[in-house]
């Protein structure tokens, strides 16, 4: 049987798979992608169970006068799409109608939903769930090194360092194919050093542990840096030869001794040490963040404290060397260049910028005055939903926000109280379930597209198999929908191809400009890294090697005073809760939660607490216990175990309902990126089954 050489739907490292729809071995890796070089994950190799799931969405579904979802033709749902959009918007103005889209869309499909917003229902209301991932490292890159590219470096690199320190990510969990290049490191006698408050997997394949308590990342960072300070190891000539502002710097850390950054902290002053003379000694190096250090109120100065490390040590632009994030949906590194986010137009442009608006607004053949300006960003759309001046009609694709999005109590009224809620989706989600409209929509193997890996490196999806009748593409669904608001001539295609090309003139000249990437490059070069400005550029597997694309040309150091979270552990919430993800599920598990294989694996989320919270509770492990946070309660199976900190819970965010982590998370945004502070909240555990009511204060059982 003939395969399809396609890519995995889940995570940014989009592993290259061959996929035969209906073979003994639906799914093999690629062994000629470079990135995976043939190995998958149990998510991808179990990915085409998701094209037979028995519950797949194949008709329209709309809300009746009792309220329940029933069948319905495309053109009824859309009509009343339509109908809904022009009542709101002529009540309520243009912004009262938002569009939520998602890091798991193709670029096509990123760029259309922006559009959709800007030039066709022109809200201003737009934001993604990106923003829930990637929105600090992002905010920190673009400030520090002046462009936001993941990796700005392929994948491949990692296996050539001497040394790399990981801060806040799980790769063995999160991104199991990636570990084989961190084993090329250890096979040579590098170090991998983790900074995790749990001994994770990922600890485990370590050669050091940094087990930082939630919130404390700037801490360890500065540290890192005083050692490398105090030591002499800052690499002086690249600091002066490619960048600006040490100097406030190297004040700042002469606070973070080691003793100092161990009380805060908890990471022993010999480890931080050890871990400074480890980087600083390696000939190659790579300083890699991701959620965990990222995804807290203050993620930005996180990253940018990481950075700085790296900047120090001379590392980024360097070959073999550098400061990458590791982003985490399967697209969110395309998705945050196309269109959806609340300030930027497609190419990575920016919304207020006059030049940005008259290209893209030439490409959409419109005025650029009648182009919106920012919205809000993600949660803080959904939270003022229903509030005067806020969106009262919401389009939601590819996203299941209501598990997704941090305080989901108070998210959940915000979705009942809409006019109408439109979800576009492949399966009945927990969001779609409230929906007025659902929207059956194509996946992974049956429609085209290009996705952007973590590495900026674009690549393609294949079609390996029909969609299942009455389904139809996110392209299909836009282009009905700007068609019933009388807007078609906006959207002449609804061929991938066709807005590929359209995608490409109007990034041409941005940040992340696509202009020389064609699909037929793509197919012969296995990806094309962007920026790609024209169709004989070779594209960019690097960046930074001669300049920053900043005013001066350098990068930027900046000087990050640590702050606390925006929740501390007090007498009533004395530990803290982070969240995050198992290896056999992913993100909100709208899909993997429908894959038996995983479900066998990881069938319900667990609470993971050391023996020291555990024995006074005469918690044992296997039994029922309430995490309760200021959110409310929410009830898990306990996991008694010495791999997490003394002071920290753990809760995987992979499910619905009651077991939902985010009844729980900490609705406080980092001052700029907008990032939800999911990695930290104050909490406490009681042994009973009795979950307290949402939102309510909890008692003690
Ligand atoms: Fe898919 Fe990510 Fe697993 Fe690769 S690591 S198989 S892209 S989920």
């Amino acid at each position: 049987m003939e395969s399809t050489r396609t890519h995995c739907p889940y995570c940014a490292l989009q592993c290259g798979m061959r996929l035969s729809p209906g073979a003994a071995r639906p799914v093999e890796g690629d062994a000629e992608f470079p990135v995976n070089r043939g190995a998958l994950c149990i998510k991808g190799f179990t990915a085409a169970e998701l094209l037979r799931a028995p519950d797949r969405l194949t008709t329209p579904l709309v809300r009746d006068e009792r309220g329940d979802l029933v069948p319905a033709t495309w053109d009824e749902a859309i009509g009343r799409i339509a109908s809904a959009i022009r009542r709101t918007q002529e009540r309520h103005g243009r912004d009262a109608v938002g569009v939520f889209g998602s890091g798991a869309l193709t670029n096509e499909k990123a760029y259309a939903v922006g559009k959709l917003a800007r030039a066709i229902l022109r809200t201003r209301s737009i934001d993604y769930n990106g923003r829930y991932c990637m929105s600090s490292a992002a905010t920190a890159a673009t400030r520090a090194l002046g462009l936001d590219r993941g990796l700005p470096f392929p994948v491949a690199d990692l296996g050539e360092a001497g040394a790399i320190l990981l801060a806040g990510s799980n790769v063995a969990e999160t991104m199991p194919p990636l570990v084989q290049h961190l084993d090329r490191v250890r096979a040579r006698g590098g170090e991998i050093i983790v900074v995790d408050p749990r001994r994770t997997a990922t600890v485990r394949a370590a050669t050091l542990h940094l087990p930082a308590c939630p919130g404390t990342d700037a801490v360890v960072a500065n540290g890192l840096l005083h050692v490398l300070v105090r030591d002499g190891l800052v690499d002086e000539a690249y600091v002066r030869d490619r960048t600006e502002g040490f100097e406030d710097v190297r004040a700042l850390v002469a606070g973070y001794w080691p003793e100092r950054v161990e009380r805060i902290s908890g990471v022993p002053q010999r480890d931080l040490e050890r871990a400074a003379h480890a980087l600083a000694r390696a000939s190659r190096a790579f300083v890699l963040t991701g959620r965990g250090c990222e995804q807290q109120s203050q993620g930005v100065a996180n990253a940018l404290a990481f950075i700085d490390v790296a900047l120090a040590l001379g590392l980024v632009g360097r070959p073999g060397s550098g400061w990458g994030c590791l982003t985490g949906q399967g697209n969110g590194q395309g998705g945050r260049e196309h269109g959806q986010k609340a300030d930027q137009l497609p190419g990575y442009r920016r919304i207020d910028d006059p030049a940005a608006r008259a290209h893209v607004a030439r490409v959409w053949g419109m005025a650029p005055e009648s182009l919106p300006d920012a919205g809000a960003s993600a949660y803080e759309m959904l939270s003022t939903m229903g509030a005067p001046g806020g969106v009262r009609a919401l389009l939601v694709f590819g996203s299941n926000v209501l598990v997704s999005s941090p305080d989901a109590t108070a998210v959940e009224a915000r979705l009942r109280g809409l006019d109408l809620l439109v979800v576009s989706d492949f399966f009945l989600s927990e969001t779609a379930a409230l929906a007025h409209v659902v929207l059956p929509s194509a996946q992974f193997a049956e429609e085209d597209g290009t996705m952007t890996n973590l590495e900026g490196r674009v690549i393609r999806r294949r079609v390996a198999v029909d969609p299942p009748a009455g389904v139809r593409t996110d392209l299909a669904i836009i282009r009905a929908i700007a068609d019933a608001i009388g807007e078609g001539g906006r959207f002449p295609s609804d061929d991938p191809r066709a807005v590929f090309d359209e995608l490409r003139r109007a990034s041409a000249g941005g940040p992340a400009d696509y202009a020389g990437i064609t699909w037929d490059r793509i197919d012969r070069d296995r990806g094309v890294f962007w920026p790609c400005p024209s169709e004989d550029h070779p594209g960019t597997p690097r960046l930074f090697e001669s300049r920053f694309p900043t005013p001066s040309g350098r990068a930027r150091f900046f000087a990050v005073r640590h702050a606390a979270p925006a929740e501390e552990p007090d007498a009533e919430y004395p530990l803290v809760l982070t969240t995050g993800r198992l290896l056999a599920q992913y993100q909100s598990g709208t899909q993997t939660r429908r894959i038996e294989s995983l479900v066998r694996v990881a069938p319900h989320p667990v609470v993971e607490m050391h023996p020291a919270v555990a024995r006074p509770l005469g918690i044992e492990g296997g039994e029922e216990v309430t995490v309760v946070t200021r959110r409310g309660g929410a009830s898990f199976v306990a996991r008694v175990t010495r791999d997490v900190r003394p002071d920290v819970l753990f809760v995987p965010f992979h499910w619905g309902g009651d077991r939902c982590a985010n009844l729980l998370t900490s609705p406080a945004l980092d001052p700029s990126s907008r990032m939800p502070e999911f990695k930290v909240c104050a909490a406490r555990l009681e042994v009973s089954t009795h979950v307290p009511p949402r939102g309510g204060s909890a008692t003690r059982s």
